[in-house]
């Protein structure tokens, strides 16, 4: 796949990149400029943003922007990015261009998995993000967790001086077998893999990126689930898509963020 082969990417990158800063939860920090070992690995990475790294006026459109804006990327005719964070955000690649629709293209998260389901943060029910959004999984947990289900996830947070259940907290209480936390990602994982195989049964990608705090912490290592699940729901499911995680981390949306301004 193009965007898995480091090859020749890096001589379509523009490499003097102004970094900006665009992560309100570090507003102290100037992202630091994107080195340029990590230029050939932009493929599918450089579309990476979230709502949380971006203003507002970017978030919508950030991710098929930055991914439009890579030539090796272009040669994939339709791509789904997947932001599994703080919310579930998502970016479009169809027919090789971004797909922006009237400008709120690419909410994924915001597909309906569940009818009459979990409440979501944006006040619906039902929807993926309601089941795979960190804020609400952690909502979800705090709920069980005052009901008296045990769990040492909110232990592990004031440990680790932490005032949210952060993708590392979440990791170190799978590490530790919390039930708790075990159960609350499997359902993200099911959540997730049901609303991208229907956006895939819709339209048909080549590919599908992981990216987001959570997607880069859980993608690799719940990938076989993931797309377990999808496969129960895909309509053609002897071609699935290739699913990949991000390679850049959280440096994802600031590098996609930078590459807009570039
Ligand atoms: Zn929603």
């Amino acid at each position: 796949m193009y965007f898995t082969e480091d090859s020749s990417a890096s001589r379509y990158i523009p490499l003097e990149i102004e970094p900006i800063t665009v992560a309100p939860s570090r507003a102290d920090q100037t992202l630091p400029r994107p080195p340029k070992r990590l230029v050939p690995a932009i493929t599918g990475p450089a579309i990476a943003s979230s709502s949380r790294l971006l203003p507002p006026e970017l978030w919508l459109t950030d991710s098929s922007r930055a991914a439009a804006r890579m030539p090796p990327i272009a040669a994939i005719e339709g791509l789904i990015g997947v932001f599994w964070g703080t919310g579930v955000g998502g970016g479009l690649v169809l027919d090789g261009r971004p797909w922006l629709g009237r400008g709120a293209a690419g909410e994924i998260g915001h597909m309906v998995v569940k009818r009459g389901g979990a409440k979501c943060p944006c006040g619906r029910k039902g929807c993926m993000e309601a089941y795979a959004g960190r804020a609400a999984m952690e909502a979800e947990a705090r709920r069980q967790h005052e009901e008296g289900v045990k769990t040492d996830l909110f232990k592990l947070m004031r440990k680790h001086e932490r005032d949210r259940l952060t993708s590392g907290i979440w990791e170190r209480a799978v590490d530790h077998n919390d039930q708790l936390a075990t159960h609350l990602i499997d359902r993200a994982i099911e959540a997730l893999g049901t609303g991208i195989a229907s956006a895939v049964n819709l339209l048909d990608p080549e590919a599908v990126i992981l990216g987001g705090g959570l997607g880069v912490r859980f993608g690799d290592r719940y990938m076989e689930p993931l797309t377990k699940e999808m496969g129960k729901h895909l309509f053609v499911d002897e071609r699935p898509p290739a699913v990949r995680v991000v390679s850049l981390g959280d440096l994802g949306g600031a590098i996609g963020a930078s590459l807009l301004v570039a």
